[in-house]
């Protein structure tokens, strides 16, 4: 069951914000230009004592920079787990907005500085608070699951915060103690987690523009061709893509079977800065991203999303000089929106 939340407007504007993101990446520079970028962010990091967390979809140069300085490229819930632990005074998260939030959930005492405050994600966008309240409001029964991609406010809102690297098992395990759920707000994901589990979700529609992007009929012609290619692909992604996958899973759980799997040859569905990583960890295979238009169609995101693209060094160098980028949430948000992240980080624990 899908709930009809978003309207057309909404999804109009989302696709607005998404245009005006693309039309503020900047273009590439040279590598002389890019190298003393790199030394100058490294030079501010250490002089505001601050350390970069950087999410696997952003720039290679934002990805290595942060590994070269004591920082972490990760996903959404390992950067804020790395900010909270790091003993530096700021964290700077190389991301979109949610992951700043979340890192400052986690350390209130903490400076968190965004690199780019503007860089959104449509699922976070796609699920305003006060609409979720109220659709929650209507179903008292349910538990309320919501993935990492939203903002503090729903998250307060929300009994359990999952990422797509527990959200099947722990619904698995929810549904087994007989509880229904609301599930938002990707409804790819949710998809998969019912199918995967049987599990009683009332869907909230949101989606990610990037991996719904990604064609199941494209990407099957394209197997023919590597009949020796492993696909790996994110859950967010539609159905049509993830019943071709060799392996479902978050960003890390892909990384790691790039890693592991005999195969030489993948196909990846999921955003292509994860392709960095991938080949850096396995520099002997090869990688190819996987189609996100049919025949003739033109892909709006080509797995590219508008908002990670954002960061980049000189907006890093930028929030560092003069502390922009702050993220602030008032305190009872962040105290309510703190329980169900904890529930989620001491479930992954256990599960480890
Ligand atoms: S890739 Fe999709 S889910 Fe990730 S930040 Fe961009 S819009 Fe959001």
């Amino acid at each position: 069951m899908l709930s009809p939340n978003l309207v057309e407007s909404d999804q109009a504007s989302i696709a607005q914000e998404a245009k005006q993101a693309r039309a503020s990446v900047q273009p590439p520079l040279a590598q002389n230009i890019r190298r003393s970028l790199r030394q100058q962010a490294a030079e501010f990091l250490s002089r505001e004592d601050a350390v970069l967390v950087a999410h696997y979809y952003v720039d290679s140069d934002l990805q290595e920079l942060a590994e070269e300085t004591g920082g972490c490229v990760a996903d959404s819930l390992e950067m804020a787990r790395f900010g909270f632990t790091h003993s530096a005074s700021t964290v700077v998260v190389a991301g979109v907005r949610f992951m700043g939030e979340t890192a400052k959930i986690l350390s209130p005492e903490k400076r968190v500085l965004l690199i780019e405050p503007q860089a959104e994600c449509s699922l976070d966008l796609g699920c305003p608070a006060d609409a979720f309240s109220k659709f929650c409001d209507q179903h008292p029964d349910r538990t309320v699951v919501v993935y990492a991609n939203t903002s503090a406010q729903v998250k307060a809102r929300a009994d359990w915060v999952v990422t797509s690297s527990i959200a099947r098992d722990l619904v698995a395990d929810l549904s087994a103690k007989g509880e229904k759920m609301i599930w938002a707000p990707d409804r790819y994901l949710g998809d998969y987690v019912k199918r995967q589990t049987g599990a009683d979700l009332l869907l909230w529609d949101g989606s990610c523009i990037v991996h719904e992007e990604f064609k199941g009929e494209v990407l099957s012609n394209l197997k023919k061709q590597h009949p020796q290619a492993k696909v790996l692909v994110h859950p967010e992604s539609p159905a049509s893509v993830i019943d071709l996958a060799d392996v479902v899973g978050s960003t890390t759980q892909l990384i790691a079977a790039a890693q592991r799997l005999e195969s030489s040859f993948f196909i990846v569905a999921t955003e292509e800065g994860i392709l960095h990583k991938m080949r850096q960890s396995a520099p002997d295979k090869t990688f190819l991203a996987a189609p996100t238009a049919g025949e003739g169609a033109t892909c709006i995101s080509c797995a590219r999303c508008p908002w990670m693209k954002m960061n980049d060094l000189q907006r890093l160098i930028s929030a560092l000089q003069v502390g922009s980028g702050e993220v602030s949430i008032d305190e009872e948000v962040r105290a309510r929106a703190a329980v169900p992240i904890h529930r989620m980080v001491e479930y992954g624990r256990q599960r480890a």
